[in-house]
């Protein structure tokens, strides 16, 4: 088989790029591991920074969340010094963001996508990418009735994720992979409930980080600092609950709506970038190309942007025959990563201590009330931290 561009995984990156080769009429395909359902269930990210409507905006790619996304732009921290609000939509460069579930915004894609004719082979596993210095790079793929193939292309673009086939592929020596482990995992959980404040909610607390995030007015995102290697399931609800309220202060500033707990996962919160983001024909987008710690939720508007910067890149190649946006793909992303990977430390620096070897509050623990009591009076600290919260 066969197709100008073949495009491993239909998360945000894979299908965003589908859809604007094929709205320039490049021939490509998606190839995805998971089925069409699977792909629609699976819940991850909400908040989409002001570039990524615009870029969704300028390829019609916005008109589902520009219909049921709703505008966010206040930010709670909750400490043992008190409270603080954020409305950093008023702050930096004034820009909101757009709660928009990933699932939802991943349904949308797939169905403009296929709407408009485009190719995506759904429980198609890809194992390898091969050749990728020759003219006909080839992936080898193992498909649901577990039969072997192969798609031939000109290019690959790997946008399979962390674990993905682009990313095994890469022999040892040709990309450099950064990487850091923050050392903090966090238990993340989706609660059929109603959130509880109208702003996404930080709590700082000794016994660990709880997070707050709306998804939907039904749906409620929520975030505890958990142990390191520990079964998702090992607490029941109402310990997660009554944990959740005495982190988040819910005796001082109100309850939380409880809920049944629809889904768990345990994020080790790691970083790491890949340098360069490109092998020969091989190109990588999204988080094959960087995973960063969820505590910023950069992760789904870096893999848009860097969709765009590759189509466009891939237009310019194979519709005129100008090599020089792929020439410079690698080190325009990189920019931006490692700028959102910067940002996404600060943040878990600003929401995570460590305790001294005393196990009382320690120099990191003294760093980071600093660093929240910066935030909360520094007019200029609240732009700049404005400015990287919402932008990519
Ligand atoms: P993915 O969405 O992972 O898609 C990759 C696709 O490739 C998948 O469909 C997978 O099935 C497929 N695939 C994998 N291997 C293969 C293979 N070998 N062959 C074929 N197909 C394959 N980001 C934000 O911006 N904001 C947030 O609020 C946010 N919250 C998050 C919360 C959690 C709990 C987590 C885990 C992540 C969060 N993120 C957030 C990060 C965000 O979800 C990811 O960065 C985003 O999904 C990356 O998109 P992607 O297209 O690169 O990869």
């Amino acid at each position: 088989d066969n197709a100008d561009v073949v495009i491993l995984g239909a998360g945000p990156a894979g299908l965003v790029l589908g859809n604007l080769l094929h709205a320039s009429g490049v021939d490509c395909v998606v190839l995805e591991r998971a089925t069409r359902a699977q792909v629609q269930a699976r819940s991850r990210a909400g908040f989409l920074a002001a570039n990524t409507v615009r870029i969704l905006d300028r390829h019609g790619l916005a008109e589902g969340l520009r219909r049921r996304g709703r505008e966010h732009a206040t930010c709670e921290f909750r400490t043992e010094d008190g409270r603080f609000r954020l409305d950093y939509g008023g702050l930096g460069r004034g820009e909101r963001h757009t709660v928009y579930p990933q699932h939802e915004l991943v349904t949308d894609l797939l169905t403009r996508y296929l709407d408009t004719g485009g190719r995506v082979r759904f429980g198609t596993e890809a194992l390898t990418v091969r050749d990728t210095d020759g003219a006909r790079p080839t992936v080898t793929v193992r498909e649901a009735d577990g039969r072997t193939g192969s798609w031939q292309g000109r290019y690959v673009a790997g946008c399979d994720g962390r674990h993905g086939a682009a990313r095994r592929s890469l022999p040892p020596g040709a990309v450099r992979r950064h990487h850091l482990d923050h050392g903090v995992s966090w238990l993340g959980l989706l609660a059929e409930a109603p959130p509880s404040l109208d702003a996404v909610g930080y709590a700082v607390h000794h016994r660990g980080f709880a997070g707050h995030m709306a998804r939907t007015p039904e749906v409620t995102r929520y975030y505890l600092q958990y142990e390191r290697g520990a079964s998702p399931d090992a607490w029941s609800e109402d310990r997660i609950w009554d944990e959740l309220s005495l982190r988040m202060r819910a005796a001082d500033y109100g309850p939380l709506h409880r809920g049944r707990i629809v889904h768990r996962a345990v994020v080790d919160l790691e970083s790491d970038v890949l340098e360069p983001l490109r092998h020969g024909a091989l190109f990588l987008a999204g988080d094959a190309a960087s995973l960063l710690s969820p505590s910023a939720a950069k992760g789904a508007n870096l893999a848009v942007l860097e969709a765009e910067i590759l189509a466009r890149a891939l237009i310019a190649d194979l519709g005129h025959g100008d090599p020089e946006g792929l020439a410079r793909y690698s080190a325009q992303c990189l920019e931006h990563i490692w700028r959102a990977q910067e940002f996404s430390g600060w943040m878990v620096r600003l929401l995570h201590g460590a305790p001294g070897p005393d196990g009382e509050p320690g120099f990191h623990d003294s760093l980071r009330r600093s660093r929240l009591a910066s935030l909360s009076s520094s007019r200029s600290c609240q732009d700049w931290f404005a400015e990287h919260y919402v932008g990519v």
